[in-house]
């Protein structure tokens, strides 16, 4: 029988993994209600006028927490992408 201590260890390994994947393929879809709270979190990624876009030339790859995070606190969960 592992100890709490192990087993938390365990969990955040786990949970590192995750988010060790490479986003990928991020994209907006439809149902944007242009609240902000995405440019707000990642400014380089995303600019909010309309509705949200994907800035053109974004880093992804350097931005991938903020833009975790985005997806995370988006109300209308539109901000989608992949994971290799
Ligand atoms: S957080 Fe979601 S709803 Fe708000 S502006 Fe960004 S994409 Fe649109």
């Amino acid at each position: 029988m592992r100890t709490k201590s192990e087993s938390i260890r365990i969990l955040c390994t786990n949970h590192k993994k995750q988010n060790n994947m490479a986003l990928k393929n991020l994209r907006i879809e439809e149902g944007c209600t242009a609240c902000g709270l995405c440019e707000d979190i990642a400014p380089d990624v995303f600019k909010v006028e309309d509705e949200a876009i994907i800035l053109e030339g974004a880093d992804i790859a350097a931005n991938e927490e903020d833009i975790r995070e985005a997806a995370d606190a988006c109300p209308v969960e539109v901000i989608v992408f992949d994971e290799d």
